[in-house]
This record gives C-alpha cells, sequence and structure tokens, in this order.
C-alpha cells in the first residue's frame, strides 16, 4: 500500500520503521524534519507536508495532543484527502476531539479508524504493540494489514473510533493509579528507613505479577526517570482526558483528580522533561525524602 506517517516522535518512527519493514511505500512527515530524514535513510520517502502525506491510499497519525492532531489532521491533512482514503488515527486524544474527527471524516468521505496504542518506544520499535482499534467493520479489516505490521495483537473495541480512545484513557488512568499507589508505598517504607526496593520485589513477584508493577516499579525504585520513554506532560494530558470524558457522562473519577495535581506539582519542580513515572517524587518530596 502507499502509506502517508505523519508523526515521527518516540513512538511513530517506530512504527513507520515497522510499516517500511513490512514492504509498504512509506512518504512520512513530522514537525521537525530530524526524524524523517533519518527514516528516508532506512526507505522511507519525504512528504512536503500532511496534505501530501494524506494523498495516498491510507495515513497513519501518531501525534502527540489534540492540538496537534487539530492542527495538522483537521486543518491540513483532511482537506486534501481524497474520499475513500483510509486514516488510522492512533494518537491518544480526547474523547470530544475523536467525536469532531468522526464528523469531519464522514463529511469527507474518508474511512476513519481509531486506533490508540499501549505499549512503550521499544514494544512500539518492535511491533509488539496492543492496538485497541474502533471504526467500521469494513475499515478496520481493510487496516488489518497495518495493523498487524505495527501490534502483537487488535483489540476490536467497537463501530465507532471514538471508543478506542474512551477504552486507551480508562486504561492509561489505570495505569497513573497503579504509579501513584507504588510511589506512596515506597515512600512509606523509604521513610521509614527501608530500602524500597525490596518491597517492589516482594508485590511485584507475588500479589502484583503485573507488567505493570513490575516495570514501573523498577523505574520508580531505581529513580530511571531519563531519557523519557512517555513524557510526564503528555500523562497529564491523559489524565486531564479522563476528567473531561468522565465529566462528560456525570462519572465522577476521584483519582484522577488528585493524579492531575500531582502531575501539575511535578511538572512545577521542574519534571516536564522526564518519564511520567517521575511523578513518583512527589510523594517522596511530600514524606521529606528529597
Ligand atoms: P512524542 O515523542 O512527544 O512525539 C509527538 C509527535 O507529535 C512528534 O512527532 C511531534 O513533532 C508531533 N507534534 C507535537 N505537536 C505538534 C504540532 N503542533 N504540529 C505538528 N506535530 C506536532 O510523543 P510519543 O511518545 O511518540 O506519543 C505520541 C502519542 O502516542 C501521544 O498521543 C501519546 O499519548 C501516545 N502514546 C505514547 C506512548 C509512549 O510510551 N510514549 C505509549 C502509548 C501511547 P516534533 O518532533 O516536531 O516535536
Amino acid at each position: 500500500m502507499d502509506i502517508g506517517f505523519v508523526g515521527l516522535g518516540h513512538m511513530g518512527s517506530g512504527m513507520a520503521r515497522r510499516l517500511i519493514g513490512a514492504g509498504h511505500r512509506v512518504k512520512v512527515w513530522n514537525r521537525s524534519p530530524g526524524p524523517a530524514e533519518a527514516l528516508a535513510q532506512e526507505g522511507a520517502e519525504l512528504a512536503s507536508g500532511p496534505a501530501e502525506a494524506f494523498g495516498g491510499d491510507a495515513v497513519v497519525t501518531m501525534l502527540a495532543n489534540d492540538e496537534a492532531a487539530r492542527e495538522v489532521v483537521l486543518g491540513q491533512g483532511l482537506p486534501a484527502a481524497r474520499p475513500g482514503l483510509l486514516h488510522l488515527s492512533m494518537s491518544t486524544l480526547t474523547v470530544k476531539l475523536c467525536q469532531e474527527l468522526e464528523e469531519a471524516h464522514a463529511r469527507a468521505g474518508v474511512l476513519l479508524v481509531g486506533a490508540p496504542v499501549l505499549g512503550r518506544p521499544d514494544v512500539a520499535a518492535a511491533g509488539e504493540l496492543n492496538i485497541l482499534a474502533a471504526g467500521e467493520d469494513a475499515a478496520v479489516d481493510k487496516a488489518a494489514p497495518l495493523l498487524e505490521a505495527m501490534g502483537r495483537r487488535t483489540w476490536r473495541i467497537g463501530q465507532r473510533p471514538h471508543q478506542a480512545s474512551l477504552v486507551k484513557l480508562a486504561v492509561n488512568f489505570s495505569l497513573a493509579a497503579a504509579i501513584e499507589a507504588m510511589s506512596e508505598a515506597f515512600a512509606l517504607v523509604e521513610a521509614h528507613g527501608l530500602d524500597p526496593h525490596i518491597v517492589h520485589e516482594l508485590m511485584s513477584g507475588t500479589l502484583f505479577a503485573a507488567p505493570a508493577y513490575k516495570g514501573y516499579g523498577q523505574t520508580i525504585t531505581d529513580r530511571a526517570f531519563e531519557p523519557a520513554g512517555f513524557k510526564l506532560p503528555l500523562g497529564l494530558k491523559d489524565v486531564r482526558s479522563v476528567m473531561e470524558a468522565g465529566e462528560a457522562a456525570d462519572a465522577p473519577m476521584p483519582f484522577a483528580s488528585v493524579m492531575r495535581d500531582n502531575f501539575l506539582d511535578a511538572i512545577a519542580h521542574g519534571d516536564a522533561k522526564k518519564d511520567w513515572s517521575a511523578v513518583s517524587q512527589v510523594a517522596r518530596r511530600r514524606a521529606g525524602l528529597v
């Protein structure tokens, strides 16, 4: 297939590489030129802008947030797209923006699949993402070869693209809550003079033997927040998106409110360039450990 790929950040670069490796012709565009030029060395073609990237059989977008998607997709790509184009929107966006995208794509005759992902940059580079796909069956079927090149498994969520974002946000909320719970538990034992590594080993080897607790527990106890896999402001964005989705359905999310303030606290203390698990420093600071 002729595929456009827009947004070559931590996640997008590895995902685009997978599509090139699967034999597709991939035209890439990124706001800052470096990542696109790097991929051009590996077989990608350079698109002059989002409009050109939206000119093939399919286009994948992996942008930071709503603002970027609004500017790039609604502002530049979609107005240039021909009817029948398939768009895989893989960024984690708000439910509200996804609903706006659904309407705009329907007006333009462009097939939209909401396909946000679970997995970090190394998982993306290995083609092992879990992809949450929502859209009309025909569109998701058409997207299947591309999703298979980028992911280990495609989870079909529903017929409306925004439903995938809702589920992705619900999962990220649970992940943020796990990070916060571990942060407070580790700060507690550290404040009493114990090494939190033993608590992490115990928890992730018994009751909490899950990838989220194993991986993030290690990062938190080692304080290995750089280089960031998932930047702290992106975590704040997701928590705020969860709160917005909760409000839209009168579903209170009290933990999300606490985490929003913790992310703001971490950013105010200079941690914006670090991984979102650096929010654990907020609990340590409160316990007088920083
Ligand atoms: P990232 O490294 O910060 O990359 C963000 C991308 O968006 C870059 O290509 C950036 O371009 C582009 N961008 C930002 N603002 C823009 C604008 N106004 N106009 C045009 N392009 C813009 O982020 P990431 O970690 O790859 O994450 C991408 C998406 O995947 C996010 O929605 C995130 O929540 C989600 N996600 C991330 C992870 C993870 O572990 N990292 C896991 C699952 C899902 P520049 O290069 O020019 O800045």
